[in-house]
């Protein structure tokens, strides 16, 4: 493979230029995103993927999987059903104590308001001392009351008392009430985890902030069992390993941070709980919490099914209820992480040009293949090379418009690579081969493309963004 001489030369980056705005515009302008039933004016905070959104959000649930089922062999994989068993909800504590504080604003506007979120907002931490005013009108707010978040429905064609079902608030609780059949079929004994992904509903508040917070999302979910005494050194071994999971995908380390919950903040099951957040355009907030449960889930869904859930040991007969590590990520969140870290904007040879420096395993497509000219042969040429390279990796093939603005659209869905047939492929069988990050471009034969793409794909890879 021989340097070409380089298309361009880029000018030096700048500081962070992401907002949510642009990020927000982009899934549109590209399709990654969209609000759903747009043409019935859209339904508050729901958002439908589309065709880059798809494949980008399958990537990350696919790092996820490989992260922590296939590069281990301590855990298992679970697809539990989103309706349950409504004494689920009540053995978990969710029936009685998942809600949050809602106030109303009693002045012009009328709005509701998470009474947590306006303390720590306005007054500089949540259970702050003091008054609180509503952000948009300035008026009264109402007392707080406890808003529950689940979404209740009917199970069955009447809607009579006792047929109340529940959309799951998470996923855990399917893994919990799943132990038992695991333990058995899945030859483990703790320390051992089980990992789902699924769909969670609840009925928020304040959704916001995009994909950020919204009523419906996706949940990567892992409850990990270790014997009582372990359960500390398995905590701190899940942070460490989920924040290098981030930042093995591309995430700039500085724009990561561990949080520690403190005691005001615990959840009434959590011994211990660490957030990792991310520095989003609104500041740093949630992206994932990992929690030690403790033996409380395995207890109450002991208590309330009349089910052993404990661990018993063939070899001597001892029994225990092993306690849980929780790493608990959101799908849709990682996405939009993985989105704000890789936007960038640059200036190259005087014009502007916005791109997804994502990292090549999350980004939708990871190669398109593009003729110079549309005649002289080079579309059938570039189709066949685009056609051999989709069996090894999701490829595009574009042949319409100007070749910079063929480029352009390729760098904002962050596709990596880029190969452009010209005369001389006609000549020699070589063609262009562009790096969406450096912008270098080199010759490279015909024949070694598909190996050479398939080696730059597996090999490490960070952020050339500004750290
Ligand atoms: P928050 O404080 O932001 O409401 P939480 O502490 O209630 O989040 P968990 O119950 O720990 O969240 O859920 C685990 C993960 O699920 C979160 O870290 C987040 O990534 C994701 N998640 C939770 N609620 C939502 C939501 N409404 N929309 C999108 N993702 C969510």
């Amino acid at each position: 493979m021989a340097e070409a001489t380089g298309e361009q030369q880029q000018t030096e980056r700048g500081a962070d230029v992401v907002t949510l705005e642009k990020v927000v515009a982009l899934c549109k302008r590209r399709g990654f995103i969209f609000q759903s039933s747009e043409i019935y004016g859209g339904l508050g905070s729901t958002y439908d993927y589309g065709h880059y959104g798809v494949l980008l959000k399958n990537n990350v649930k696919a790092e996820w999987w490989r992260a922590v089922i296939q590069e281990r062999d301590d855990m298992v994989a679970l697809d539990a059903a989103i309706l349950m068993h409504p004494k689920t909800w009540e053995a978990s504590g969710h029936l009685e104590g998942f809600t949050d504080p809602l106030v109303q604003c009693l002045g012009e506007c009328r709005k509701r308001w998470r009474e947590d979120h306006l303390r720590s907002e306005q007054l500089g931490a949540e259970g702050a001392e003091g008054e609180i005013r509503c952000p948009e009108c300035g008026g009264e707010l109402s007392e707080p009351m406890n808003f529950n978040l689940m979404f209740e429905t009917h199970m069955g064609p009447t809607r009579e008392s006792g047929s109340e079902v529940y959309l799951r608030p998470e996923t855990a609780q399917g893994i919990f009430v799943n132990f038992k059949n695991v333990l058995q079929f899945a030859r483990k004994k703790p320390p051992f985890g089980i990992a789902q992904i699924g769909k969670a509903f609840r009925n928020e508040i304040t959704p916001g902030n995009f994909i950020f917070r919204t009523r419906e999302f996706e949940q990567m979910e892992i409850e990990f069992f270790v014997p009582p005494e372990e359960a500390p050194k398995w905590h701190e071994q899940w942070m460490e390993d989920r924040m290098r999971w981030y930042t093995d995908l591309g995430i700039r380390p500085d724009h990561l941070q561990l949080r520690e919950h403190g005691a005001d903040e615990l959840s009434h099951y959590s011994s211990a709980t660490s957030d990792i957040e991310y520095r989003f355009p609104m500041g740093f907030s949630e992206l994932e919490g990992i929690a030690n449960r403790g033996d409380f889930d395995l207890k109450q869904h002991a208590k309330f099914s009349g089910e052993k859930l404990e661990y018993v040991d063939s070899s001597d007969g001892s029994r225990y209820v092993p306690h849980v590590i929780e790493p608990s990520a959101g799908a849709d969140r990682a996405t939009l992480a993985f989105m704000v870290d890789a936007y960038d904007e640059e200036e190259v040879e005087g014009r502007e040009r916005v791109l997804l420096r994502l990292h090549p395993r999350l980004a939708p497509v990871k190669v398109a293949v593009l003729p110079l000219v549309n005649k002289d042969g080079q579309p059938e040429k570039a189709r066949e090379i685009y056609e051999d390279l989709r069996k090894r990796m999701p490829a595009e093939y574009d042949a319409g418009g100007s070749i910079g603005k063929r480029y352009r659209r390729q760098d904002e869905i962050g596709t990596p690579w880029g190969v452009t047939v010209d005369h001389q492929t006609m000549e020699d069988d070589t063609v262009t081969l562009r790096d969406r990050d450096s912008l270098d471009q080199s010759r490279i034969a015909v024949g070694e493309l598909g190996e050479e793409l398939e080696r730059r794909l597996a090999a490490p890879w960070s952020s050339p963004q500004p750290r």
